[in-house]
Parts: C-alpha cells; sequence; structure tokens
C-alpha cells in the first residue's frame, strides 16, 4: 500500500561519491527539502541523521566512487486514495559503483536526439514519477544515442536525465531554474566552472537552431558530471570538433571533485 508504489507520490537524490567522500552533499539535501516542502511531506531526519546514514552506506560499499540513490515516499496507508493524510514515509537508500568515463571516451562527443518536452510543469520537483523521462530513456536507448534533448515552445529546457548548456563564441547559456527543469546540483557546479574559466555564464533559454548553430553543446548530471554533444538530430554540432572551452570546465569539474 505504499504510496510510492500507488502513486508515485515520492522524492529522490543521486548522490555521487568520490573516493570515499560524498560530493556536495549539503546542495543534494537542501534539493531534497525543496522537493519535500513542496509535496507536503516532513523530512523524515535532520541532516546529521542523514549525513550519518550516507557515511555508514559508503564505508561498507566496496568501490570509493559511488552513487548513492535515496528515495522517500509519503508511506503506506491503509486505503487507495489519492487525498493524502499524514503518514511515516518510507525511506530507501542503495550505493551503486560510480564509473565516469575517461576524459578520452569524452572527447569522441555523443549524440542526442530532440524531442517535445510533454513533462508536467513542476520539474523542479525531483519526482519519482518519471514516465516521460523513462520513454525518453528508452527512445535514447532504441536510437543508440546518449541523451533526449527536450523542447517546449521552441527553447530547449533541460535532458531527459540532465541539463543542457550552449556554448556561443565565449558565452555559455543553459535554461534558467525554474519550473521547467531540474537546476542539477552539476549545472550550479559546471557553471561555477565556467565563470571560472574565463566564460560569460547567462541563464537563459534558446532554441533548437539556436543548439545547431552552436560552438558546442554540453550536458551535464551527478553521474555524467560534464558530456560533450557532438551531433543533434543526426546533425554535427560545430563540425563534431569539441570547443577548448569544454576541455577547461572538464579539467576544472575535476579538479572540485578533489578539492
Ligand atoms: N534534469 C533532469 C531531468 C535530471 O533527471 C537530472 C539528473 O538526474 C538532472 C537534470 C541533473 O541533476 P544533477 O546534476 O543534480 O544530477
Amino acid at each position: 500500500m505504499d504510496r510510492g508504489f500507488l502513486f508515485g507520490d515520492g522524492v529522490y537524490e543521486v548522490i555521487p561519491v568520490y573516493q570515499g567522500k560524498i560530493f556536495h552533499l549539503e546542495a543534494h539535501l537542501q534539493r531534497l527539502q525543496k522537493s519535500l516542502d513542496s509535496i507536503q511531506i516532513t523530512n523524515p531526519y535532520p541532516v546529521e541523521k542523514w549525513r550519518s546514514i550516507f557515511n555508514e552506506l559508503v564505508e561498507s560499499s566496496p568501490k570509493s566512487d559511488q552513487s548513492l540513490y535515496l528515495q522517500i515516499t509519503r508511506g503506506a496507508d491503509a486505503q487507495r486514495k489519492h487525498g493524502f493524510k499524514a503518514l511515516t514515509p518510507t525511506v530507501y537508500v542503495e550505493s551503486n559503483t560510480l564509473i565516469t568515463k575517461s576524459k578520452a571516451d569524452l572527447e569522441k562527443g555523443f549524440c542526442a536526439l530532440s524531442q517535445t518536452d510533454i513533462r508536467w510543469h513542476r520539474c523542479d520537483i525531483k519526482s519519482i514519477s518519471l514516465l516521460p523521462n523513462v520513454l525518453y530513456a528508452q527512445l535514447a536507448k532504441e536510437s543508440q544515442v546518449e541523451e533526449i534533448i527536450l523542447c517546449r515552445d521552441n527553447q530547449i529546457t533541460e535532458g531527459a536525465t540532465s541539463n543542457v548548456f550552449m556554448l556561443k563564441n565565449d558565452t555559455l547559456l543553459t535554461h534558467p531554474a525554474g519550473k521547467d527543469i531540474l537546476a542539477g546540483i552539476t549545472r550550479s557546479l559546471v557553471i561555477k566552472s565556467a565563470k571560472a574559466c574565463g566564460l560569460n555564464v547567462q541563464e537563459i533559454a534558446f532554441s533548437l537552431d539556436d543548439a545547431q548553430q552552436a560552438d558546442g553543446l554540453w550536458i551535464s548530471s551527478s553521474t555524467r558530471e560534464v558530456m560533450p554533444i557532438t551531433q543533434l538530430d543526426n546533425l554535427p554540432i560545430a563540425d563534431g570538433q569539441i570547443s577548448p572551452y569544454w576541455h577547461d570546465v572538464y579539467e576544472h569539474y575535476q579538479q572540485l571533485k578533489h578539492d
């Protein structure tokens, strides 16, 4: 009778761990709190308790690079009713080995396809209701591309499981945070890295046509870090070349992981 199972009534987080150290746990817990507040679930634990749960899990897992998955659902009720009352949330955590791609692999570039963004208007909530994302991921798998890039009202919002950046000259653009995207923790670190590498960063939306004419198209997520897309809808981006700015931002991001 868990409402996560019955209604997809819950939220989640994915948190990377590098060399046994949890990467930006505070930012993930803050986003978790925002997601919980948005759907009126009381956070079952204070920050310190979360920290000890995750540390115990990380220490008991064999690999030093890990991806932590945390899911909280509203809990189980006696009857299947859409409306809810206060319940005891169900908490699930797991750790998986995190295998990030090498720089040499990333430099080969990746393909993406665009699709209409059919998701709801609260993409800022990291909801476990992921049916559109699941269907996009399956399309990506069947089409043998890395990611599906989503467009709403002729603007690129984000990827099905990532945020999207476009490079034009020395400016990096990304869709503004708000209800149309999940503002990734990696997105904010890529913005920080890009600024440190001398890029101007503008959080403004851009179109599919803009992306096709870009000097670079990148996606970011906790498990993919920052990845260059060199082909969109079977057309090359920037003649399939990867901008030196990507190298700089990639290296800066690697540095952040070990600081
Ligand atoms: N946008 C969507 C829809 C996602 O599913 C994800 C990650 O799963 C992201 C963006 C990137 O978020 P983060 O960088 O916090 O992993």
